[in-house]
């Protein structure tokens, strides 16, 4: 079973607690855009295998969005750092560079 530190309340929980949000960092792209650019904002992911990082909300604790760095094949976890920060922590993206 998965288990993530929510950087919010402190605390390593177990993957029941949580509710997956998908793909991190998505640029977003609203009605005004093109086309080809909002399908592809909708629709398409990479769904990669490996060091990837990916939303989680702590929805049976604090109820806060964070991100998870972590490998889809092996499940190792790299790090998780708040939503609310724009990008990935350098030594979290050292981590997740170390492992492939
Ligand atoms: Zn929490």
């Amino acid at each position: 079973m998965l288990s993530l530190h929510c950087p919010h309340c402190d605390l390593t929980v177990e993957e029941t607690e949580l509710s997956p949000g998908g793909e991190a960092h998505l640029t977003r792209h609203g009605p005004g855009s093109d086309d080809d650019s909002f399908e592809e904002y909708l629709f398409l992911r990479p769904n990669l295998k490996g060091p990837t990082l990916e939303r989680w909300r702590h929805a049976y604790g604090c109820g806060k969005w964070f991100i998870a760095a972590r490998d889809t094949a092996t499940m190792q976890v790299f790090g998780t750092y708040p939503a609310q920060r724009g990008d990935c922590p350098p030594e979290i993206r050292d981590r997740m560079e170390g492992a492939t």
